[in-house]
């Protein structure tokens, strides 16, 4: 079954997820396509008046108070990870499946569903296609869909002004993770979650995951299961159990612990570097920038001052130019029949009304 509406169009975080965006000025408004536009004629300077601004903490989090419950393991997966370096963890499939498997959790659970799907409602998908997404999301540890959803709009209601939960305008160690190992008093509030994230809390799916810890079960269970899954593969080929057992820790190590941590920089570096470098397509009220860099290595979201002027859009990538993996991907499923209403960018919505 596809969502045919969107249901958070009744609720305050979606009205707001639109009117945000800010319009592109008159020199950055793309009228014909934005994907053939002049290059030269839309980039305008970084120098805006919110990139050179100075931020203080967000006073729900002052007094600064170490967040435990985030900051142990954080830093306990970052030491796990460094086990990586030892020849006995180390296997070129263990490398190649990281690699894998950052396009496939990371890109799927996160990009594709988290952020465009979930939170911005650029498309829609069958609600079984949808949740086993948000299942690769919940892989990725990077918190539960509808935490997720609810921090990411309060970001797009308040982008770098307060109380912006994450701008790298606080400082760059802020923006990149120090918002999430400090304490944020709101974000311990259901009220919080009631108000950014309502639609997604009355899918008994997504009220299941924030109970019993359910989150965390689904991420053991799969890192458990890519563990057995080398074992058994280096067993059988190998025909000695212990090789099997150092196979499994490679495929464990690079496949799911690497990957975790590597794709938390990645995410975090959409909010801190796509937030301090890069160049502005459009004159938004915050400092978005569009990094190449973060757009390679985050499948497109390093778009970001594009998604900034655009939030509703699939598609991240405005230029031709602008690689968009998460956008192809997007227009894969819509191909084969199983996105629908997904939104092109404003400019591409503007002709179609004309
Ligand atoms: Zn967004
Ligand atoms: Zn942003």
């Amino acid at each position: 079954m596809t969502r045919a509406t969107p249901p958070s169009a009744m609720l305050e975080p979606e009205s707001s997820l639109v009117e945000n965006a800010a319009p592109a000025s008159a020199t950055a408004a793309p009228e014909t396509t934005a994907l053939s536009v002049d290059v030269a004629e839309e980039q305008l300077s970084a120098e805006t008046t919110a990139a050179n601004k100075k931020l203080d903490y967000p006073e729900e989090a002052q007094p600064l108070v170490f967040n435990w419950r985030y900051a142990i393991p954080i830093i306990a997966l970052h030491f796990v990870a460094a086990l990586a370096f030892f020849p006995y963890f180390f296997s070129w499939t263990g490398v190649a499946l990281a690699v894998f498997n950052l396009y496939f959790f990371n890109m799927l659970g996160i990009t594709l569903c988290y952020h465009r799907l979930l939170t911005h409602q650029g498309f829609v998908v069958p609600k079984w296609l949808e949740h086993f997404f948000a299942l690769c999301g919940v892989c990725c540890l990077e918190d539960t869909p509808a935490r997720w959803v609810a921090i990411h709009r309060i970001h797009h209601k308040h982008s770098d002004e307060q109380p912006d939960p994450h701008s790298p305008l606080v400082n760059f160690f802020w923006g990149h993770v120090g918002w999430l190992v400090f304490e944020h008093r709101e974000h311990r509030h259901v009220v919080f979650y009631e108000k950014y994230a309502r639609d997604l809390l009355r899918d008994p799916f997504y009220f299941a995951l924030e109970r019993y810890l359910l989150w965390l079960w689904v991420y053991l269970g799969h890192a458990l299961l890519f563990y057995l899954g080398g074992l058994a593969i280096g067993w059988a080929m190998t025909g000695d159990v212990w090789q099997g057992v150092q196979f499994g820790l490679s495929i464990l190590i690079w496949g799911v612990v690497v990957r975790t941590v590597v794709g938390w920089h990645i995410t975090w570096s959409v909010n801190s570097v796509g937030h301090v470098w890069g160049y502005r397509n459009y004159e938004t009220r915050d400092a978005s920038t569009n990094n190449f860099v973060v757009a390679i290595l985050a499948h497109g979201e390093g778009w970001h001052n594009n998604h900034h002027a655009d939030q509703r859009s699939a598609a991240h990538g405005h230029k031709w130019w602008e690689v968009d993996p998460t956008w192809m991907t997007i227009r894969l499923l819509e191909k084969v029949g199983l996105a629908k209403n997904v939104i092109r960018p404003k400019c591409l919505r503007k002709e179609a009304k004309a």
